[in-house]
């Protein structure tokens, strides 16, 4: 059991022979390092060499007697544990030499076992003394390691080219990374402590970390990312998040701030050249496609069955292509921020009720139901612009008549929730897997399977629907299950303005 490091070292100290190696023996056998010494002087040079833990050690020997030696191993190193042998078993001798700070004393002569137990005693205390060093020194490693991490997590969060900014629970900052004052245009010497607001610039998205330092939002994917510009033309992306503790209390909210104004500019770049191309298009594409109606018009029954059916399929093409630049425009539009042309207070009920009426042929083309189910209750104005209504619920609508089977259901319900409109648009038609789930709100992302393969569209439909929800401060979800169907909910603040 006892390795080197763990091994106790004793030093027997008897001028007579018999002891000194009769103790020797007995300790050797229960595992001690076992150093020998016939005299003081000896002793004393032993134990600068060896340094034991424990010294048995003679009180009457010739020359430097006990009583001397012990006085200079105290005076070497006061952990050495002595324990003194009593040639007379006297409570005087053993009394003085504990005053003068032997640990134990054992009567000569003493039996192995009585040596044993003094000297097992004695080196419990030793193991005992050694246990609380090692966890004392490994707490300060700890600690120190700590420090270390500590550190080392400071340097990274210093130098990272994103901005952070982290608050407590009362939305006082208490970190801000130099990126980040960097990026808020902030004073490079200004420090954390004061409130959120202090920092940045934004009033909606003080508010929202406000909130979330508060505790408001424990839920990780609730918070969107908020995006905004400061003066200089600059824009930035903030994703806030809280910082839960372990029993998922909030600590407060950590923001990452990201430069996108790059982004920004090749967005506009790409728009612009998106809008003026459709632009460019629209008019000769529009004209080509009339004068095509007119030449069908014309030969109805003059031509050839094969150039009646050319024609109309390129007729039909151009007015895909027609739909295409629209829905371009559109998009440019609302990318821009250019939607609300004629804001209006508005009843949804009878906007859907014109909507549902108007698509009821389509439906009834593939033998589909359509229902619109309004609430009992007149619902809450709002105001915007009825094209932006008109085209959400229009293209959601008409997307659940051409994603559902001939014969399928397809259902508008229509209440509220809180402050919210809430409109769901039901099918029971194809549905998607949901891995498409958050991709079809991307431009021209098309699930392409056997169903819908052969259905004409762009692609372009829910990212307009996802632009002018958004603009007008709603929010649109989608839930879907293949081939059973799919429900797109919409909700619009009612008293949005
Ligand atoms: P488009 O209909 O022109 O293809 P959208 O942006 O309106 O473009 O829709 C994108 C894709 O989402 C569609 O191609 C279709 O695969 C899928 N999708 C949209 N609505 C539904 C729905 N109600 N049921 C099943 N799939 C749908």
């Amino acid at each position: 059991m006892n390795n080197d490091v763990d091994a106790i070292r004793i030093l027997v100290v008897d001028d007579e022979r018999d002891i000194r190696e009769g103790s020797e023996r007995i300790l050797k056998r229960i595992g001690f390092i076992v150093h020998i010494a016939d005299r003081g002087d000896v002793a004393l040079k032993v134990v600068k060499e060896v340094h034991p833990a424990i010294v048995l050690l003679d009180l009457k020997m010739p020359g430097m007697d006990g009583m001397e030696v012990l006085e200079h191993i105290r005076q070497m190193d006061e952990g050495i544990l002595v324990i003194v042998i009593t040639g007379y078993a006297t409570v005087e001798t053993a009394i003085m030499a504990m005053k003068q700070g032997a640990y134990d004393f054992i009567p000569k002569p003493f039996e192995p076992d009585q040596l044993r137990i003094v000297v097992n005693r004695a080196a419990e205390k030793i193991r005992l003394t050694r246990d609380a060093r090692k966890l004392e020194e490994e707490k300060t490693r700890t600690l120190s390691d700590l420090d270390t991490e500590k550190s080392r997590i400071r340097t990274i969060i210093e130098s990272l080219p994103d901005g952070v900014l982290v608050t407590n629970a009362s939305g006082k900052v208490v970190l801000i990374n130099p990126s980040c004052k960097q990026l808020l245009n902030l004073d490079p010497d200004m420090g954390p402590g004061r409130q959120i607001e202090d920092y940045v610039p934004d009033e909606t998205l003080s508010k929202l970390v406000m909130e979330i330092s508060k505790g408001k939002h424990v839920d990780y994917g609730d918070i969107p990312d908020h995006e905004f510009n400061l003066a200089t033309d600059t824009y930035l992306r903030a994703r806030a998040q809280p910082v839960l503790g372990e029993r998922k209390e909030c600590l407060g909210a950590v923001l990452n701030f990201v430069d996108i104004s790059t982004m920004k500019v090749l967005d506009r770049l790409k728009s612009e050249f998106v809008a003026k191309v459709s632009h460019e298009l629209r008019s000769p594409l529009s004209t080509i496609h009339e004068q095509l109606a007119m030449v069908i018009g014309d030969l109805v029954n003059s031509a050839p069955q094969q150039d009646h059916h050319i024609l109309t399929r390129a007729k039909e093409k151009t007015q895909g292509m027609i739909s295409l630049i629209g829905d371009l425009l559109d998009l440019s539009r609302i990318e821009e921020g250019i939607i609300c042309h004629e804001p209006k207070s508005i009843r949804l009920d009878d906007l859907l009720t014109n909507i549902v009426d108007f698509l009821s042929s389509r439906a009834a083309a593939s033998s589909q139901s359509l229902a619109l189910n309004l609430p009992p209750q007149p619902l809450p104005e709002i105001t915007a612009d009825p094209l932006a209504l008109e085209s959400i619920f229009g293209n959601l609508i008409t997307n659940a008549i051409n994603y559902t089977q001939e014969g399928g259901r397809i259902r508008v319900d229509v209440d509220m929730a809180g402050i919210n409109i809430r409109v769901k648009v039901v099918d029971n038609g194809f549905g998607m897997a949901e891995k498409h789930l958050d991709k079809i709100f991307d431009r021209f992302y098309r699930v392409k399977d056997d169903r819908t393969r052969y259905i004409t569209g762009t692609g372009l439909g829910l990212p307009i629907v996802k632009g002018l929800v958004d603009s007008l401060g709603g929010i649109i979800e989608v839930e879907s299950t293949p081939g059973e169907g799919s429900t797109f909910t919409v909700l619009l603040p009612a008293q949005n303005a």
